[in-house]
């Protein structure tokens, strides 16, 4: 699932993660492809103005365009809302407190519902310790009785029926009472499905719901349909009233606007999804890790965890108030370098790059941690006049530096030429800034 979504997204932000600064042109052209994808991963359209609004929003925002690391800062940003967008937080079942918790089974014909009831016994039995009943109450066809009657004795776990002949309310209401006298603890209702919408069945579902006071009413959709699944969530909920969504064929190739779309146009959450046939495919929805997924962020969020708690705030801050007035100097600059390396051995961080288990010999990449370790020493090396005013070091200086640090002159010539360059730079943006490119943003 997703591939075409993960695809297109993961190109976007991985033009805009490495760059150094960022402007509002290249959050519009980002936004504008992150919509297109979305979009075309069938994504609700109101759900895509949100989101891309949303993300615009915070991503133009000055704490992101004047942090150290805002492509990074924006792709959180968009990992962070595509995670909001599904919901935020797992979502478990819910249990009543008096025993037994009633789940109701409801959706359209062939979504997924006898399945799930299935794999949703075994979930309470493993995961939960409980001991479920499952109750057939799809009276319109005997093979669904049948289908689930086979899953049951696969699964060791009891199956209530009453056959064709009675109606699914009375069928419900005498598995209420066996439950109660055989300490079931959970009463699984699987309901019958129509291919379409109807009152008919509307109508006894709710009656079903009505008696058996459910605590759960899990809604199953199929994610190969796309918006349609938005649509029916909604009409069912409208209807009968849902809980949450369970996701089924999600191991298909569905493009993912079904799992986008729904918690927000319904604003009920998804709680599982249905990963494949079997009985053991069905796993609780953590909306956290499929941005994750879709995104194909690897550890990338550690790594931004990482660099946000490593780097200071209010030294950054103080930095950038020296780049504008000129005032940078080598013991700055020495400052900057010492906080990159705060942050860990760099070889370790490339490889929490995304992607970066793509790019073949990275794992023998080992970055020149020793120069770092000689600019530092040459630094040291130089008096605090030096620090402070480089023009001053001339010939004799370096000579000095340079046997003090143990590097050579070249070294010592080497580093002070980065640092002007580095000048230089510096006050050309902050010119262009003074014209009032406001979105320019200091190294
Ligand atoms: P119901 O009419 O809603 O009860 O649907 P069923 O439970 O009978 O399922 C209809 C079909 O979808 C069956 O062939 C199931 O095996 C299949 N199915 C259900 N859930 C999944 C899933 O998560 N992945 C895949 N690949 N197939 C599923
Ligand atoms: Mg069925």
């Amino acid at each position: 699932a997703f591939e075409g979504l993960a695809q297109r997204l993961q190109g976007t932000l991985q033009k805009i993660t490495g760059k150094g600064k960022i402007s509002e042109a290249d959050v519009k052209e980002m936004m504008r492809e992150v919509r297109f994808a979305l979009i075309e991963a069938d994504v609700n359209l109101k759900v895509v103005k949100t989101f891309v609004k949303t993300v615009s929003e915070r991503a133009i925002g000055q704490d992101v365009m004047k942090s150290l690391t805002p492509g990074q800062q924006v792709v959180k940003i968009v990992k962070d809302e595509l995670t909001n967008l599904m919901g935020g937080e797992q979502n478990p079942i819910q249990f009543s407190r008096k025993s037994p918790t009633v789940i109701m089974m409801v959706g359209l014909q062939g979504a997924g519902k006898t399945t799930s009831s299935g794999k949703l016994a075994t979930v309470l039995r493993k995961r939960h310790n409980k001991n479920p009943l499952l109750v057939a109450a799809d009276v319109y066809r005997p093979a669904a009785i049948q289908q689930l009657e086979t899953l049951g004795k696969q699964l060791t776990v009891p199956v209530f029926s009453l056959g064709t002949d009675i109606s699914p309310v009375e069928i419900v209401r005498q598995a209420l009472e066996k439950a109660e006298k055989e300490h079931h603890d959970v009463v699984l209702i699987d309901t019958a499905g129509r291919l379409h919408i109807d009152e008919v069945l509307m109508q006894e579902l709710k009656d079903i719901r009505e008696l058996a006071t459910p605590e759960e009413v899990f809604l199953v959709v199929d994610a190969m349909t796309g918006q349609d699944a938005v649509n029916v969530a909604q009409n069912f909920d409208d209807a009968v009233g849902i809980t949450g969504v369970i996701l089924t064929k999600l191991d298909g190739d569905t493009r993912g606007g079904a799992a986008l779309s729904i918690r927000t146009v319904t604003e009920k959450p998804i709680k599982f999804v249905g990963m494949g046939e079997k009985m053991d495919a069905l796993e609780p929805f953590h909306p956290e890790r499929m941005a994750s997924r879709i995104l194909g962020m690897g550890d990338v969020m550690s790594l931004i965890e990482k660099a946000q708690s490593n780097v200071d705030e209010d030294k950054a801050k103080e930095l950038e108030q020296k780049f504008r007035t000129q005032s940078f100097t080598l013991d700055d600059f020495l400052d900057q370098l010492q906080q990159v390396k705060k942050m860990g051995p760099l070889d370790e961080l490339l490889k929490m790059m995304p992607g970066a288990n793509k790019i073949k010999g990275l794992e023998n990449a080992k970055v020149d941690e020793g120069q770092m370790g000689r600019v530092e020493a040459v630094i040291y090396s130089m008096t605090k006049a030096e620090r402070n005013t480089p023009e001053i070091i001339n010939a004799g200086r370096r000579k000095r530096i340079a046997k003090g640090s143990g590097t050579s002159i070249q070294e010592v010539n080497r580093l002070l030429k980065q640092f002007e360059d580095m000048k230089k730079m510096v006050k050309q943006m902050s010119g262009m800034q003074q014209k009032g490119k406001k979105k320019m943003k200091m190294p």
